[in-house]
Order: structure tokens, then sequence, then C-alpha cells
């Protein structure tokens, strides 16, 4: 039941009361209706029987019986006696067993051959003539046998019945969910285009749904603003801190150059240079991270050949590796060209690449590899480092995360590097993927759509 969506239970709940309320419902009429149909049955004999003394006539020494009698209305036997009770005329059904002895406004059952009869008798006094009986048969098992045809009847209807409004229910109750439908395509299309600025439409009528999808869109412009407003004070304080950070760069450097200073202090400038320059990298990597959403302000996107790119790369950081005596090894596959902003590219490459070096262990190894399928563009980095703890893996694309600060080195970030990679795969359409074993290794995968231009 717990995996079954609204409707279905609604439609579910909905059919059982409906049973339940049919069962009720049908229980009652039966034993009301076999009660009732009963009762008005005997009412009925009796009223026909007073009413047939209308149609005895005594007139000229002779007793008129209007052949009315004979009619069998309502399939009622009618038959006529006289005072010595005689039969003198009407109808008695052919197994009716022999007659019991008539009584004066009595009601009888009488049951002979497997069929029960109610008889009623009636007696008159005819001027002029004397006593006469008239006495009315009906048979109860033909009653009942209606009765019988009417609950089997009643069976097979009211199934039917439930069937029909269970199907009609669960059209309906579909069509009043559809707006909660709607609701969770928004959601799912906001959650994968990051595109905050989307809205879920409202409902014709202005009713729970109607208000549920107010409250949601004014949630996501407060959500939409306090967003923007946390980018754009990172993208500020990024420019704020670019012109310091370069200002003392350039002053290293230049004390640096006049090799003036005496040795504990150049071993002092040294670091604050060490310093000064990972800001620089983090205020970077932060006003990219605090860019609009790539689906809004489009990348900067050419054709580009992504195998030249990716050499480039790993040339490059042989340098870094030598320190640490890593070995790179690139299997790349030529000639791979995609639509992409190529910058970008290269600080994925490089974030990645630096981390297997940072995070590597001494005169390991690092396996870069590129290749391409119909619709993708596969590249990892593979290294055989410190690995990552479990607990670690689900965190490590948050911004500012360090997986374990004490064991990460000047030279590291401040937890920007792989939130950033993970940035630049999702806006060329791509995702990445990390796997990794404590003390063995990690290996990032990333994917990205090949496009052309
Ligand atoms: P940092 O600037 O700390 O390297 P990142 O965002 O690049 O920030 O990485 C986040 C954390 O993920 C790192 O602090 C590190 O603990 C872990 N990590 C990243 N790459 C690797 C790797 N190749 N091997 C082991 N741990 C890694």
């Amino acid at each position: 039941m717990k995996r079954i969506s609204i409707k279905w239970k609604l439609t579910i709940l909905y059919t059982l009361f409906m049973m339940i309320l049919v069962c009720i419902t049908w229980t009652l009429l039966l034993s009301l209706s076999n009660r009732e149909i009963l009762s008005s049955v005997k009412q009925q004999l009796k009223d026909q029987v007073y009413g047939s003394f209308d149609e005895l006539e005594y007139e000229d020494q002779t007793l008129d019986i209007d052949s009315d009698i004979l009619n069998m209305e309502n399939g009622i036997f009618l038959s006529v006696y006289d005072g010595q009770k005689k039969f003198l005329y009407g109808k008695i059904p052919a197994d009716f067993p022999a007659a019991p002895a008539l009584k004066n406004d009595e009601l009888h059952t009488v049951s002979a051959n497997g069929i029960t009869w109610y008889t009623f008798d009636s007696k008159h006094t005819l001027n002029g003539y004397g006593d006469v009986y008239i006495r009315g048969i009906l048979s109860v098992t033909k009653t009942e046998a209606s009765i019988t045809v009417l609950i089997r009847m009643s069976l097979f209807i009211m199934p039917v019945l439930v069937i029909l409004a269970a199907v009609l229910g669960y059209f309906i109750i579909g069509k009043l969910l559809r707006p909660v439908n709607t609701m969770i395509h928004t959601v799912l299309e906001i959650q994968e285009s990051e595109d905050l600025s989307k809205r879920i439409p409202g409902t014709k009528t202005q009713d729970e749904f109607y208000r549920l999808a107010e409250c949601f869109n004014d949630m996501l412009s407060r959500l939409e603003t306090s967003f923007q407003r946390e980018k754009q004070f990172t993208s500020d304080v990024s420019h704020e801190l670019r012109t310091p950070i370069t200002v003392i760069l350039s002053h290293c450097d230049y004390l640096m150059e006049q090799g003036t200073l005496p040795k504990d202090c150049q071993k002092e400038l040294e670091i604050i240079q060490q310093r000064a320059s990972n800001m620089a990298k983090m205020v970077s990597q932060l006003l990219l991270l605090s860019r609009p959403n790539p689906n809004i302000s489009p990348l900067n996107v050419e054709s580009i050949n992504v195998s030249e790119l990716t050499e480039m790369v790993v040339e490059e950081e042989r340098i870094p590796a030598e320190v640490k005596q890593i070995q790179i090894y690139a299997e790349i596959e030529p000639a791979i060209k995609t639509a992409a902003d190529q910058a970008l590219l290269i600080r994925l490459w490089v974030n990645l690449i630096n981390n297997a070096i940072q995070y590597g262990k001494e005169g390991g190894r690092i396996t870069v590899t590129l290749q391409k399928t119909n619709t993708n563009i596969i590249g990892a980095v593979m290294d055989d480092g410190i690995g990552i703890e479990p607990e670690d893996l689900p965190h490590i694309w948050q911004r500012f995360y360090q997986a374990d600060p004490s064991r990460t080195s000047e030279q590291s970030g401040a937890g920007l590097g792989l939130p950033m990679v993970k940035w630049i795969a999702e806006a060329h359409g791509g995702h990445i993927e990390v796997t990794s074993t404590k003390n063995i290794g990690s290996k990032f995968t990333f994917f990205i759509p090949i496009r052309n231009l």
C-alpha cells in the first residue's frame, strides 16, 4: 500500500466503501423486502376477497356471480361457496389440496405437493339469499420465486454497478489529481534544469491545489531571490578580493626577483606567495561557481578537439607530478571532437589530475583515459593514492567540503575543485561519477554528450 499512488489508493478505498455500502443495503433490502412483500401479498389477498363480494347479486330468486371472479387478478384464485360451504363458482388451483374447512376472516397457510398457499375466507350475508363465502387462494411459492429472481438479478447487477462506479471513480479522481501531477512535473523540471525561474501553472478552479501551487511558487520566488543574492554576494566578494591578491602576488614577485632578502625572510615570503596564489585560485573558482545557471546564460561554446586538449593538459601536469615521482599514463583516443567551452574543459581536466597528484602516493601512477561512444565523451582519471572513505563520497561534490582537512596540504584548494568539475560536466549536459577505495585509489569518470555546432 505504501508504494501505491494516491489515485489508486482513493479508488481502492472508494470501491471498498461502495462494496460495504452495497452489501449493507442489499442485506437490509433483502430482509425487509421479503417481509414487506409477503405482508403486502397477504393484504392484497384480503382486499381482493372483500372486494369480490361486489360481484355477487341476488335478484329474482337467482344468485348472479360476475365472471370477473375468474380474472385471477394478481394471481389470486377466487371461489364462491354457499352458506353450507358448497362450491358454487370460481377457480381453484389444480394442485390445491381438498379444500380445508372454510372459516370466516381467517388467513391460513396450506402446503401440498411442495407448494405453499395462502388462503383467506370471508363470509357475507346477501339479502334474501343468506350466507355466502368467498375464498381467495394465492401461491406463496410463486411469490417467493419472484423474490428469488429479484435477488439473483441484484446479485449480478450490484457487482456490475460497483465495477462501473470504481472505473468512473478512477477517472474522476485522476482528473481531480491532475494538478498534482503537473506540480510534480514542474518540480522535476526545476530539479533537472536547476532553473528556479520556472513556476507551477495555476489551476482553473481556485481550490486547495490552486493555493498549494501559489504557496509553492511563492517559495520558489523567495528561493530564487536568496540564491541570486548569495551568488551576487560571492561574485562581488571575489571581485573585491582579486585586486588585493594580485597586488600581494606582484609585490612578492618583485621582492623575490630582487634576491636581497635574508634566507629566512625569503622562506616566509615563499609561504606568503604560495598562500596568495592558492587564494587567487580559490577566488577564480568562486567567481566561476557564482555564474548564473548555464541554461540561462550559455557557455562560450566552440568546436574543439578534446583529444588534443587532453594531451596538452597531461603534458603540463607531468611537471607537478614529477615532484612526487608520479607517472602519468595517457590512453587518449585521437580526434575526439565536440562543441564545448574550451577553458572550462581544461579546468575540468586540471582539477581532476591535480587532485590525483595531490592525493596520490609518492612514486605512484595516474592513468588518464579519453574515449567516445556514439553519444558521449567519456573521460577518466585514476590514481593509486589515499582513496576516499565511503561516508565522505556523497559529500565531496559540496562546496568547501574536504574529506579530511588534516591530510590536505598547503597546495590544496578550499574544497572547490570537485564542485567546479561537477558544475562544468553538468553545464555541458553531462555528469560525473566516482569510485574510490581507501588506501587503494580513486577513479573519477565524466560523461559529456557529443554536440556539433
Ligand atoms: P580540495 O581543494 O580539498 O582538493 P576538492 O573539491 O578538489 O577540494 O576535493 C574535495 C575533497 O575530496 C578533498 O578534500 C579530498 O579529501 C577528496 N578528494 C578529491 N579528489 C581525491 C582523490 N583523487 N583521492 C582522494 N581524495 C580525493
